[in-house]
């Protein structure tokens, strides 16, 4: 390593650390009042995820500036599953366009099943991105000369979010692929109303490549500590998403992403989130915090019992609701920068 990096390192380490303390005890705090938690159910439909442990609990932060914070069983990989949905419909917003994109699919809560075979009656589109017909439909929009470069130009997208290489775990992919016949009967039925292309059985592969993903919770909270930072990793300096596109993905993040538990997640905590089968949450904390959590235990809803429980937590301790009135958010920048509150 060159002195120059070196440095570069020295530096930011020291940062985190003087950073870390109030916080990362909070955090501490955070995992013991929920690791005995044991209400839910391991995913077990995609045979694969099955096999998840069900004490697996990590809790991830990365402020906009780049500091981490990590408890728990924060370098777990898991598969990114719905949790990926924001970022491929992101691709499709730079690829297409915003009307582009909103001609063939929606921005409504569904109220149904993450993996509802319903389209709405009178546009034919699906009701949102964040659904799996919704997700499907994005997937197709996804521009490529031939399915190599569809699949690379999606990775390499992760890559930039995460700040390094993603990889796609094999045996997850075959797993959805196998039994995805739910997610082929959605395809079916968009291709009958001209909603996705004649590929569309390719899009659907390319569907299960980005669920399949491996990520940790670390990664997720870095996920949404770009969003919270405009688009850019607060880490590499890599935009990796146009800076217009932002608002669009927290938007439907925050009305749609927490399945058919969206309307009450937007009520009662009030952060955009994204959850996945996996286990895995990320929220955003716009301009402040991104917020990963990883427990597999799923409610009948699909959310993680313990991600839920820890947003919750979080966004009463510091009042991070989009629509709490004194959002300066005070409590939380005492815990980051304690040496600046003195
Ligand atoms: N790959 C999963 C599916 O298509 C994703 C679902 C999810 O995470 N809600 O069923």
């Amino acid at each position: 390593m060159s002195e120059e990096k070196k440095d570069e390192l020295d530096l930011l380490v020291g940062r985190m650390r003087s950073a870390a303390a109030p916080l990362r005890g909070t955090l501490n705090r955070l995992y013991e009042q929920f690791r005995d938690v044991r209400d839910g159910k391991v995913a077990d439909y995609i045979p694969e995820l099955a096999k998840a442990n069900p004490d697996w609990f990590g809790i991830s932060m990365v402020t906009a500036q780049g500091q981490a914070f990590d408890v728990g069983d924060a370098s777990v990989k898991f598969s990114i599953q719905s949790a990926s949905k924001p970022f491929v419909f992101g691709l499709a917003l730079e690829d297409h366009g915003l009307e582009g994109v909103m001609n063939k699919v929606g921005v409504e809560p569904t109220g149904e099943a993450f993996n509802a075979i319903v389209l709405d009656e009178v546009s034919n589109r699906p009701f949102n991105p964040m659904v799996n017909a919704g997700a499907i439909a994005t997937a197709d929009l996804v521009k490529g000369a031939d399915y190599p470069e569809r699949v690379g130009r999606m990775l390499d997208m992760f890559a930039r979010y995460v700040g390094h290489e993603v990889f796609v775990d094999t045996k997850v992919f075959m797993s959805e692929r196998v039994t995805g016949h739910r997610n082929r009967a959605i395809g079916h039925l968009m291709r009958n109303f001209g909603m996705v292309g004649e590929n569309f059985e390719e899009s659907l592969e390319l569907y299960f490549q980005q669920c399949s993903i491996l990520v940790t919770c670390r990664d997720l909270a870095m996920i949404g500590a770009t969003l919270a930072n405009g688009g850019i990793n607060p880490v590499t300096g890599v935009r990796a998403i146009d800076a217009q596109y932002v608002k669009y993905l927290l938007s439907v993040m925050l009305s749609c992403g927490m399945y058919d538990y969206a309307g009450e997640w937007a009520f009662r905590v009030g952060i955009p989130a994204k959850s996945g089968v996996g286990g895995g949450i990320v929220a955003v904390v716009p301009g402040k915090l991104g917020i990963g959590v990883f427990s597999p235990c799923l409610d009948l809803k699909g959310n993680s019992v313990r991600g839920v429980k820890v947003c919750s937590e979080l966004s009463h301790m510091f009042g991070l609701h989009a629509f709490e009135l004194d959002r300066n958010h005070q409590s939380l920048d005492e815990q980051l920068l304690p040496q600046r509150s003195r």
